[in-house]
């Protein structure tokens, strides 16, 4: 790895520590030329997750739009963005270990309706209210009150109906 400073290749690891999730590693370098330290970073090189639509057209599982509606659905919930960030990761590992190539669509927003229900209740029915297109009021209405009836049940509902 060449120095950033002086560009000499030879440096020594004074430092190496592990992320959080275990999925990347921080190493500090020291350059044996000049000294000065910089720090490299180790992680798998990622292999896009691909998402199938419904009308069969393929696209890159996207963080981006997973936080927009995201973001969208806690709305004025006391939700850090902290939190969604980590509620990405987690979907997105979720996703990885499923060791398919492809997804489809509708299996992505079941993943991400069965997490955000665990997470918000509010911000789940938000989102499922989007994401389902409920036909009227009523479905919605019978959603919520499952919801409310069910409670932590509510999740284990979503996985046998798929
Ligand atoms: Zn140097």
């Amino acid at each position: 790895m060449k120095c950033p400073f002086c560009a000499e290749i030879d440096n020594k690891v004074i430092d190496s520590r592990l992320s959080k999730d275990a999925s990347v590693i921080r190493r500090r370098r020291e350059c044996l030329a000049c000294s000065r330290r910089f720090t490299t970073y180790e992680h798998i090189e990622e292999i896009p997750i691909m998402i199938v639509k419904k009308d069969g057209r393929r696209e890159v599982f996207n963080r981006d739009k997973v936080r927009t509606g995201m973001k969208k659905a806690c709305e004025k919930r006391n939700i850090s963005m902290n939190a969604i960030e980590e509620f990405i990761d987690e979907l997105e590992r979720d996703l990885r270990e499923t060791g398919e190539k492809e997804i489809p669509s509708a299996r992505l927003g079941e993943k991400i309706m069965l997490k955000l229900h665990e997470f918000d209740d509010v911000a789940y029915v938000r989102f499922a209210s989007v994401y389902r297109e409920f036909k009227d009021v009523n479905d919605f209405v019978a959603e919520l009150k499952s919801l409310l009836s069910n409670g932590a049940d509510m999740g284990e509902k979503i996985k046998k109906e798929n």
